[in-house]
């Protein structure tokens, strides 16, 4: 989890009387920026993830407290029982039944799906399914460790993030509603245009301005958002909602929505609500407990008191520096994918903080 340099922009200096505003001499210092109307720049740091990389540790972390994972099986029905449900999963063509006194439904944009599946589930609630997606271009030269803020002609943001040890630039997200399967979502050619237009706005690179050829690849996610019926998704609130149905003394807990940023405190939610259904639970305690494989490593580097936490990372080799976590993972990954015969190297498909 880098600590990244930020930079917004403002066209007037009207609107950047605030503190964190640098003048001209500094705008000066950032050299792909277009310097037209550009009156300020707010600089300020924050953290930067890889989800990918965070789901994994979060697994990990549950495997080793004694979870179960078994990836890539399909919940294909669930049938009320007395108390609980009988669950049908299908493992790679297998048909498997689980029974379970509690269900939590955390499938993000097949919530609703997985919720029909169940005659005793959470009454349905209206969601809007919105596509973000993201274009990834080289890292223009000079490399840069700055992130950036755009601000489009709507009242959009986009960003513009290093990625892959400054390797690339990704730039996103759009938002768009996404009408087909989620799991088939994908950066239309409308949205690169939008996307590559945007950041032409801002940049000039050397290279000239970028285009489609400039694209090494694209990718696109998909977040059910409780729809309270504003046209415009960005105005759609991202805060999460649950909602729980008792079963005898089981239950079925579904979510909707929700942030990478805020996953452990809503995760907590998650389980005060299911011991409102019955179930057994201990108390919290994640807030104080570094995520799987961060111990004392993240504590220095991310306590706000540290000098560290407030400094860029300095540049890396691609395998060099790994924190516990991401060796950790990386180990994961090669056991899960050691049994393919031909592994197909292709770009990570990830998605980027919006
Ligand atoms: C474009 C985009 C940008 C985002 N940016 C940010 C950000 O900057 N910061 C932030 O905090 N959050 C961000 N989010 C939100 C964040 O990604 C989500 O909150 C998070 O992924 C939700 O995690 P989840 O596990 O609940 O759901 P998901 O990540 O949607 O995962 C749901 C899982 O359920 C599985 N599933 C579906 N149906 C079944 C079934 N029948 N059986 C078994 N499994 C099933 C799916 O395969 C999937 O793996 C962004 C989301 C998007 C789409």
């Amino acid at each position: 989890m880098p600590v990244l340099p930020f930079t917004t922009f403002c066209r007037s200096a009207t609107g950047c009387r605030q503190a964190g505003a640098s003048r001209l001499p500094e705008i000066a210092a950032l050299p792909r920026l277009r310097r037209e109307d550009l009156a300020a720049v707010l600089h300020y740091h924050d953290c930067q993830a890889d989800d990918a990389r965070l789901v994994l540790a979060v697994l990990l972390d549950a495997r080793a407290r004694g979870a179960d994972i078994l990836n890539r099986r399909a919940v294909t029905a669930i049938e009320p029982l007395a108390n609980g449900y009988a669950i049908e999963l299908d493992e790679r063509g297998a048909k498997r039944r689980v029974d379970a006194r509690f269900i939590v439904n955390a499938a993000g944009p097949f919530v609703a799906g997985v919720d029909a599946m169940s005659s005793i589930a959470p009454p349905p609630r209206p969601l809007r399914l919105i596509r973000g997606s993201h274009i990834v271009l080289r890292m223009p030269e000079p490399v840069e460790a700055d992130a950036y803020t755009l601000q489009d002609k709507e009242d959009r943001v986009i960003f513009v993030l290093p990625w892959l040890d400054r390797r690339f630039l990704i730039v996103g997200t759009t938002e768009a509603p996404e009408q087909g399967d989620p799991g088939a979502a994908a950066c239309s050619a409308e949205e690169q245009a939008y996307l590559l237009d945007a950041y032409n706005r801002y940049f000039a690179p050397g290279s000239g301005p970028a285009t489609a050829a400039d694209v090494v690849w694209s990718f696109a996610g998909v977040r059910a958002l409780q729809d309270h019926g504003d046209r415009k998704p960005s105005r759609l609130t991202r805060r999460p909602a649950l909602a729980g149905i008792a079963n005898g003394s089981g239950g079925f807990v579904t979510l909707y929505g929700g942030k990478l940023t805020t996953h452990r405190a809503f995760a907590e939610e998650v389980l005060d609500e299911l011991r409102d259904l019955g179930a057994y639970m201990g108390g919290p305690w994640t807030k104080d407990v570094p995520l799987y494989g961060g111990g004392e490593i993240s504590r220095q580097r991310f306590s706000p008191s540290s000098p560290k936490a407030r400094q860029p990372s300095p540049a890396r080799p691609a395998t060099a520096g790994l924190s516990p976590t991401e060796t950790r993972s990386r180990g994961f990954m090669r056991s899960c994918c050691s049994n393919r015969t031909s592994p197909k190297r292709s770009p990570p498909a990830s998605r980027a903080p919006s």
